[in-house]
């Protein structure tokens, strides 16, 4: 066992819960408090063999165990996780520091990708063509490749890794996972609960670490494919590394997304849309809103709203009923944030509520950033540019649609993007030009279902195939083509 909170977070390797060999240890803090709640190891190259090497071992068996078999681990791990989870939900909260209703609604994305892997004996299927040439037949299988590897960022340590590993592991793979080191904690209990349904040793196997541990995945000749979420400076450097050492790869990266608010818009549902894309999670989301654009008339309307509620969000810990909004991840994080809104303040955007000085009676120790709200965020200042991840919220407004999407087009990144209007044509023009993957249409977080791929496009992607869905199945297959004479 890995005990929930234990001192020092351990490897899972073959089946056992095991001391990593790295001597540097981080903690893992309540964001709401700063209290340390754990220590991860950071594991090197020969914590990542062994890892490799027990999954290896254990991919023949695993592969010729029978699609409905290895479906039926997954329906018993969903019906664990189902069971357990307010427990995960409130581990999640205590090292992520986001809010009970935020991170109940991660742990049940994160089931329902477990559910679609369970129609792995359907998804798998090929297909088959008779006759393609007098007495000739050809049918194509889906075979599994051998051992995939996971490696995921902090802000959803419960659903990311599930967007990947139950695909792979369904598909007949197995697994080598590195969770983010700064809340490995929750998945840790997660991996209790998969070998609980029966998922045998050494399928799935977890090495805490950091860069270096990435580096070896990356490397490391046993793995044929990578799986990668993060920001994404860290998503191209693992694309290429990955990519130069053969293996297949999907990076996905960081975001800067823009909602844009036309004036015959339903300002009710833009506003509740737009608050909570933009403040929701304390902003560290990939599909979080960054940008509102008012176009013309709506332009005053969503500005001054946008500000009462922001101005009205209570901080506190998310594990307390009432709190709107939790700490961010960490403290070093909190001073990227505010390092963000002082240089756009002193690069000429108008700075109109400011959460820098935001702190919770009680709770001085936690890592608070209050909600922040800029207006006339020129398109080249960094926080116009860059990927902020906290509650910073910029409002420009826009004369009409061509100029609103024009400013969005500027963006490196490509991840989700939104549009509130009332009109058909306005709404079916912005999805013909969005050039994004994923796109809201009076929605503020375009988050696609477990069947439907996950990912962007330009700078916020690297790679084809996207996570979740028909697209995980092809990633973690190959497809071999038979053609046959009798
Ligand atoms: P991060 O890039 O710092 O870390 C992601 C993973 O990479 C972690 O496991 C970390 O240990 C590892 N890592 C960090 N630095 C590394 C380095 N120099 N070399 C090799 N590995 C390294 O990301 P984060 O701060 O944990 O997560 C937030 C980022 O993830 C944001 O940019 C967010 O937009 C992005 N994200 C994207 C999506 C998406 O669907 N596109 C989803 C969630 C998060």
């Amino acid at each position: 066992m890995s005990g929930s909170l234990s001192a020092l977070v351990r490897n899972y390797v073959g089946g056992g819960w095991r001391h990593s060999s790295a001597a540097e240890t981080l903690p893992i803090r309540n964001p709401a408090s700063g209290e340390e709640l754990g220590r991860v190891p950071l594991s090197g190259a020969s914590d990542v063999d062994a890892a490799v090497a027990a999954a290896k071992a254990a991919f023949p068996a695993w592969r010729a165990t029978p699609a409905p078999v290895r479906a039926r681990v997954l329906f018993r791990f969903r019906a664990l996780l189902e069971e357990h989870k307010e427990e995960l939900a409130r581990l999640l909260t205590t090292e992520h520091g986001k809010v009970l209703p935020e991170t109940r609604g991660e742990v049940q994305r994160g089931i329902e990708n477990v559910e679609h892997a369970c129609g792995i004996p359907t998804l798998m299927m090929g297909d088959t063509v008779e006759e393609i040439a007098p007495g000739i037949d050809s049918a194509s299988w889906r075979q599994p490749l051998g051992v995939f590897a996971i490696i995921t960022p902090y802000n959803f340590p419960v659903m990311i890794p599930l967007w990947f590993w139950p695909y792979a592991v369904a598909t007949g793979n197995t697994v080598v996972l590195k969770p983010s080191e700064q809340d490995p904690l929750t998945h840790q209990r997660i991996v209790e609960l998969a070998e609980e349904a029966g998922l045998p040793a050494g399928v799935l196997n977890v090495v805490h670490g950091g860069r270096e541990c990435v580096e070896a995945i990356c490397d490391h000749p046993g793995i044929v494919g990578v799986s990668f979420v993060g920001s994404s400076r860290v998503a191209e450097i693992v694309y290429r590394r990955a990519s130069a050492a053969g293996k297949r790869v999907q990076a996905l990266g960081g975001a800067k997304n823009y909602l844009i608010v036309l004036p015959d818009a339903d300002m009710d549902v833009a506003l509740e849309a737009c608050h909570s894309s933009i403040f929701g999670s304390s902003g560290q989301r990939c599909l979080a809103g960054s940008i509102v654009v008012g176009v013309g008339d709506a332009h005053p309307e969503i500005r001054e709203r946008m500000l009462d509620a922001a101005s009205s969000i209570r901080l506190g810990n998310g594990l307390e009923e009432g709190t709107d909004m939790g700490p961010v991840i960490s403290a070093e994080h909190r001073d990227r944030v505010k390092a963000f809104i002082t240089q756009g303040e002193a690069d000429g955007a108008r700075l109109s509520l400011d959460g820098r000085a935001a702190s919770v009676k009680g709770l001085e120790g936690g890592y608070w950033v209050g909600p922040t709200v800029f207006e006339d965020v020129a398109p080249d200042i960094s926080i116009g540019t860059e990927e902020i991840f906290g509650p910073v919220a910029g409002i420009n407004r826009a004369r009409d649609l061509d100029e609103a999407v024009a400013m969005m087009h500027g963006s490196r990144y490509g991840n989700a993007c939104s549009i509130f209007t009332t009109s058909g044509r306005a709404a079916r023009e912005f999805r013909y030009r969005a050039g994004i993957s994923m796109i809201g249409v009076n929605i503020g977080v375009a988050a696609p279902m477990a069947f439907f791929p996950f990912g962007g496009s330009k700078g916020s992607f690297y790679g084809d195939l996207k996570a979740q869905g028909r697209d995980a199945v092809s990633f973690f297959t190959d497809q071999r083509v038979v053609i046959e004479r009798w």
